[in-house]
């Protein structure tokens, strides 16, 4: 069936979006056909109906654009807006229609879009001969990132980065890995292969920020990285149809700098979300969060997913913060001060991207005001960050001054409101104004003239769309109606009628209105053009402020908080006295939390074996002690007395599982991968925390397998490690294993109750009280009877008398010799002279 023009004009602008909505405007309305007008209908309620008898269509007033188009960008879509560009008039039988603008999760830049508080990144991933090539943008701060990663880290370079949108090559696409499958945003976008092509992809990203060499960037020129962030380029210039001026340079993110942290640490150390129900809230970064900008809260978010690997950089940031920290009035000073100022950085992106409006230029002018107290402030300080950021911190006095002489106190949101452009700045515009406002009054004066002449009291003046200004009589007076009064409307008890002379002041008046409006919104669009020049300058500013505001935010929270400076050193120890977990600390009633010790040192005691009940603080303790070394490579102050920090490569851990079931693998499974990807890549530099293994199988398998994997973090990788366990027959490792340490944690019993100290102290636990905790639980009186029972049994049969306790075959001089890789993947590389007996 052939289609109508309307219908083909429509399908042109499918085909040149592939896969993306198209929102069709029609009149006063915007328009979805067949599979669009289907999810629209399912999604966002809209009603089905059909078009030319047999095309499904839905449809939405034109004012509700913005709010329709969010909801299709949170739920993952791509939408692409079709206006018509031309006046429809009487001749024309089809309007001129073209896709003005596309919005799309990881490209939005409108405000109401976006969280304030988290980047908003938009990834490409290439996969080159030897390396993934990973780049990622955030178009509304303009923060561009590239890498390589390596087929063992790009799992978690793309699950740390989090974007909202991924770009993939069609062949890419075709043969997605199962893995990538998994972790990838829901919103992924093909793209036509030649916009990966190497060289295309990476000239175009020269062409961009005019260059010959990405050497000043830090970047070698064949990276994979940079093949990704040319195919971004090419995106975003089909895309947004608008300037990039704001992505202005591209940084090499080299994981080396920073402390590793996978996907599965970061989620089970509740970095930014929590596990149970994924949100911010009740999560590390919202608890130590002090920031008054959405700049620094930004900062602080990737911060925590990225903290520093260097001493000397660590150390900056806590010359920074301690600085503040002591300086208390200044502290509030600073952080008023940045309380005042708007999110520059996205305000910059809108004034690249030609969106800006006048209240965003308002709000930048509010955020250049307060930049000379804000530099004055920071005038001498001795912190070499603090006064590097003093240096870097541009005050744009030209711009300020070009806002603070056009713009209005209060400009509305848009600029064709009017009101936007301030009396006294342009001439013309003045004269205009004038020009409109006497019309105004004289078609005041003309009203009482017209009344006087008619004798008619109630005669009125009005204005109305369709016929402009007339003269309104109630039927009651038409007798006394002038004769040169011309009648053009009847009404129910009125006539309305028009006068030559009201039509040329009119004329007048709505000219000049008209003339002023288009005036300021010329005005404004210069005023908007002049700060787009200072975009870098600008940018610089935005990211002075985000870090200020993070280093203050810190010093808050230390200073609330009673958080110590950390000390950092290279040897791989961990010292910590009366450390609190940081997120208990701050929710726990006040003095209820019970601080622990951790001292952990390469020769004598990098392994600590924990051992308690269930509930007795186990897992909160082994967190603790990776959170606060995590907070110290950050370069925050830490919740302890004292604490001394070996530099630490990566943080590992095993913790709990249960969320992982949904992803349709075993308990066991997931344990047991996790595992491997410690025992394959810790170093001596690592920190790990397991927090029990072997869950997921029978006892004399999770006892065998953690036994084994003890012996080997302990002898072969050599890194910190707590392990918190209920195998208490683990404890008997230390009598062959030197450096491993026993603990536990106190209980105590009361007239048969346990009570949980909390108190992490040297030797093992007796018991693990679990019939006690069940008793806790609410399990009935008759099997907590019955079960101890069987316990008293079971305890008298299964003691392992010493010659019976597992031994190594191989010595341990002779282990660390044997290739790594073996550990998981050889059958047998710990075998034991004889397994205990399974009891039958
Ligand atoms: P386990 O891992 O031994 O089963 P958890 O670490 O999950 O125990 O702790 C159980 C509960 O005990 C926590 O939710 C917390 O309320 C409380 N708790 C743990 N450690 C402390 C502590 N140091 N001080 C006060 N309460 C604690």
């Amino acid at each position: 069936m052939s289609l109508t023009p309307m219908m083909q004009q429509y399908q042109d602008a499918k085909t040149r979006h592939p896969g993306m909505i198209v929102l069709f405007r029609n009149g006063d309305f915007y328009e979805l056909f067949e599979d669009d007008a289907e999810l629209g209908s399912k999604l966002l309620g809209l009603t089905l109906t059909k078009r030319d008898k047999h095309i499904p269509m839905a449809g939405f007033p034109h004012p509700q654009l913005e709010r329709y188009v969010g909801k299709f960008i949170q739920a993952g879509h791509r939408v692409a807006v079709c206006e018509q560009v031309e006046q429809p008039d009487a001749k024309t039988k089809l309007i001129r229609r073209e896709v003005t603008r596309v919005i799309t999760p990881g490209t939005v830049t409108e405000e109401e879009l976006l969280d304030p508080r988290q980047p908003n990144y938009l990834l490409a991933i290439h996969y080159s001969k030897s390396d993934i090539g990973l780049a990622w943008v955030d178009l509304s701060t303009g923060s561009f990132w590239a890498c390589d990663s390596t087929p063992e880290g790009f799992a978690d370079d793309i699950t740390r980065i989090n974007s909202a949108e991924c770009l993939i090559s069609d062949s890419t696409a075709e043969k997605l890995p199962e893995e990538l499958q998994r972790i990838l945003p829901r919103t992924r976008s093909r793209r036509p292969d030649w916009t990966f092509d190497s060289s295309t992809a990476v000239d175009a990203l020269k062409k961009h920020f005019a260059v010959k060499s990405f050497a000043g960037f830090g970047f070698s020129n064949d990276q994979a990285g940079l093949v990704a962030a040319g195919a971004i380029i090419f995106y975003l210039q089909e895309m947004l149809k608008a300037s990039l001026g704001h992505v202005r340079k591209i940084e090499p993110f080299f994981s080396k700098g920073y402390l590793m942290l996978d996907e599965v640490t970061r989620r089970s150390l509740e970095l930014t979300r929590t596990m149970r129900d994924g949100q911010r809230d009740g999560s590390l970064l919202s608890i130590i969060d002090r920031t008054v900008t959405p700049m620094g809260a930004r900062f602080l978010h990737d911060a925590i997913l990225a903290p520093l690997n260097n001493i000397e950089h660590i150390n900056a940031r806590l010359d920074g913060v301690q600085e503040l920290l002591s300086e208390f009035a200044l502290r509030g000073e600073l952080r008023l001060l940045l309380d005042a100022t708007s999110d520059l950085q996205r305000l910059t992106a809108r004034i690249s991207t030609r969106r800006a409006n006048p209240k965003d230029l308002a709000a930048v002018q509010r955020t250049l005001r307060q930049l000379p107290k804000l530099k004055a402030r920071l005038a001498g300080r001795k912190s070499a960050l603090l006064s590097e950021l003093e240096g870097r911190l541009e005050l744009c006095h030209e711009l300020r001054e070009a806002i603070d002489s056009t713009l209005t106190d209060d400009p509305p949101f848009n600029p064709s409101d009017g009101g936007v452009i301030r009396t006294g700045c342009n001439t013309q515009l003045d004269e205009l104004r004038s020009l409109a406002s006497e019309g105004k009054n004289w078609i005041a004066r003309y009203q009482a003239q017209e009344i006087t002449r008619s004798g008619i009291n109630s005669l009125k003046v009005g204005y109305n769309s369709v016929f402009g200004y007339y003269i309104e009589i109630t039927n009651i007076h038409t007798a006394k109606v002038p004769a040169d009064y011309i009648r053009k409307q009847t009404l129910k008890n009125a006539e309305r009628y028009i006068t030559p002379e009201l039509k040329e002041y009119e004329e007048k008046v709505l000219t000049a209105e008209e003339r002023a409006l288009a005036l300021e919104q010329e005005l404004f669009a210069a005023l908007r053009e002049q700060a787009a020049t200072e975009i870098p300058r600008l940018l610089n500013t935005a990211e002075v402020l985000a870090r200020l505001d993070f280093l203050a935010g810190l010093a808050e929270l230390a200073s609330e908080r009673g958080y110590i400076r950390p000390i950092l050193t290279e040897e791989p120890i961990l010292e910590i006295i009366d450390g609190r977990h940081p997120v208990l600390d701050q929710t726990l009633p006040p003095g209820t939390f019970v601080p622990n010790d951790a001292a952990l040192h390469p020769a004598e005691s990098r392994f600590w074996l924990i051992t308690g009940p269930n509930m007795s603080g186990k897992s909160t303790f082994i967190r603790q002690v990776a959170l606060l070394t995590l907070l110290a490579h950050v370069g925050s102050y830490v919740p302890a007395k004292y604490a001394l920090v070996g530099r630490t490569d990566r943080i590992f851990t095993r913790v709990g599982a249960a969320d992982e079931l949904n992803r349709g693998l075993s308990t066991f499974m997931v344990e047991m991968t996790e595992a491997a990807n410690i025992l394959n890549n810790a170093t001596p530099n690592s920190l790990v925390i397991l927090d029990e293994i072997g869950r997921g199988t029978s006892t004399y398998d999770g006892v065998s397998l953690a036994w084994a994997i003890t012996e080997h973090l302990h002898d072969y990788v050599g890194c910190r490690t707590l392990f918190a366990t209920h195998y208490h027959e683990l404890a008997q490792l230390s009598e062959t294993l030197t450096a491993l340490k026993n603990y536990h944690v106190q209980v105590t019993e009361d007239h048969r109750e346990i009570v949980f100290l909390h108190k992490i102290s040297p030797g093992f636990a007796e018991r693990s009280y679990g019939i006690h905790v069940a008793k806790l639980a609410g399990v009935p009186e008759s099997v907590l009877k019955r079960a101890e029972g069987i316990l008293t049994e079971l305890e008298s049969r299964h003691a392992l008398p010493e010659a019976q306790r597992p031994k190594l075959t191989v010595p341990p001089e002779k282990m660390k010799k044997l290739k790594r890789e073996r550990v998981i993947t050889g059958p047998t590389l710990f075998t034991w002279d004889e397994g205990p007996e399974e009891t039958k």
